[in-house]
């Protein structure tokens, strides 16, 4: 169960604290939809776009979606960062493909997403530090409401408090 449950629950990327987390960790993996966009926006806003451009002063910032490629490649045109898309999260594929390319210890890597059953999940089979945020928006692709629905009954049980570190 423990795979399941996020190092850290915050309400969205801009409530997390990266002066702290550069200190430790050299690589950021954020998800796409509903984590840096919502699913019906096609591009980056232009606060975000902003806001992950100057992220990558300090870490290699990359987005790792499962969603396909033009639906990728077109909302993060603006950004600075490298794109993964049809990532096939929670398989281990985009995190082993990122290692391979950057050579960096998973350890040293963080990744933020509202998914517990693909962001979180991956992320924790290989001890990132893993960080829940809350959707973007209560829409999302019909694959996604059997893992929403399987998201309540772990938080439930688990009792997941947001601003919280669970280390
Ligand atoms: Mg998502």
């Amino acid at each position: 169960m423990k795979l399941f449950i996020p190092k850290m629950y915050q309400k969205d990327i801009f409530s997390i604290n990266y002066q702290k987390l550069k200190n430790k960790y050299k690589l950021i993996i954020f998800d796409l939809d509903n984590t840096i966009g919502s699913i019906k926006e096609d591009i980056c806003n232009k606060e975000t776009t902003d806001f992950l451009n100057n992220l990558t002063e300090y870490f290699i910032v990359i987005v790792a979606s499962n969603s396909y490629k033009e639906r990728v490649l077109n909302f993060t045109k603006n950004l600075k960062c490298d794109v993964f898309y049809l990532s096939l999260k929670p398989t281990l594929h985009v995190l082993r493909k990122i290692k391979k390319k950057y050579q960096i210890p998973y350890k040293d890597m963080v990744i933020i997403g509202d998914q517990i059953m693909t962001d979180i999940f991956v992320g924790n089979r290989k001890k990132l530090l893993t960080i829940l945020v809350d959707p973007i928006r209560n829409i999302d692709f019909k694959i996604t409401s059997i893992n929403r629905y399987l998201e309540k009954i772990i938080n439930k049980k688990n009792k997941i408090v947001k601003g919280e570190y669970y280390e």
